[in-house]
C-alpha cells in the first residue's frame, strides 16, 4: 500500500496543472481513500483547484445519516462477529480494561459488534482484569473505578448502545458499505 501511495505521488507530481485538474475532476471521486489525499496534497502544493478539492473533501468524507441508519439495520441481519450465531440481536461491545504495573499502566478500549452473550463474556473478562490488576498504580486507583462504571453503563444503556453501533459503523464505514453492497448483488 505504501508503495502505491509513493507511486501515485510520483505520477501526480509529473502531471501538468491542466492534466491534474482534469483528472481530479473526472476521477477524484472514485480514487481509493488512501490515494485521494495524495492527489489533494499535490493540488494544494500547486495552489490550484481549490474548489475541486473542497468538493471532493465534502463528497467523500461526508457520510449521510440515511446511510448510517441503513447500515445499522444491515448489521442486525449479520451473524455475531465473535461466535457466528445468526438471527440474533447485534449489540456494540465497548469494554475498557485497566492494568497497572506499579508506575506504568494500560488503559485500553476494545469495541466489537457481537451478540448479547458475547458482549457479556467480554464485559466479564474486561471487568475481572481491571478488578484484579487495575488498582496497583496511582493512575490505576482513579482509572479503574471509572472504567468499571463505564463498562456497566455501556452494558445497560440502550441509547448508548445505539450510539456506539453508529460510531462503530462510521469508523468502519467503507467495510460495512462494501459488505452491504456485496450482499445485495
Ligand atoms: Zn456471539
Amino acid at each position: 500500500m505504501i508503495y502505491e501511495i509513493r507511486k501515485a505521488r510520483d505520477i501526480y507530481h509529473r502531471q501538468t496543472d491542466k492534466h491534474l485538474l482534469d483528472f481530479a475532476e473526472k476521477h477524484g471521486r472514485t480514487l481509493r481513500p488512501e490515494i485521494r489525499p495524495v492527489l489533494l496534497d499535490e493540488l494544494e502544493k500547486r495552489a490550484i483547484g481549490q474548489n475541486i478539492s473542497t468538493k471532493l473533501e465534502e463528497e467523500t468524507l461526508l457520510i449521510r445519516e440515511k446511510d448510517i441508519r441503513q447500515l445499522m439495520q444491515f448489521v442486525q441481519n449479520q451473524a455475531c462477529s465473535k461466535c457466528g450465531t445468526k438471527n440474533t440481536v447485534i449489540v456494540c461491545s465497548v469494554q475498557r480494561t485497566i492494568g497497572s504495573f506499579v508506575i506504568q499502566w494500560i488503559d485500553e478500549e476494545t469495541t466489537a459488534l457481537c451478540c448479547l452473550s458475547c458482549r457479556k463474556k467480554e464485559f466479564i473478562l474486561a471487568s475481572s482484569i481491571s478488578l484484579a490488576i487495575g488498582w496497583w498504580s496511582l493512575a490505576g486507583l482513579f482509572k479503574t473505578p471509572a472504567a468499571l462504571l463505564q463498562n456497566v453503563l455501556f452494558l445497560v444503556g440502550d441509547k448508548s448502545n445505539q450510539e456506539n453501533i453508529a460510531r462503530y459503523i462510521i469508523e468502519h464505514y467503507l467495510f460495512y458499505k462494501a459488505l452491504s453492497q456485496e450482499k445485495v448483488l
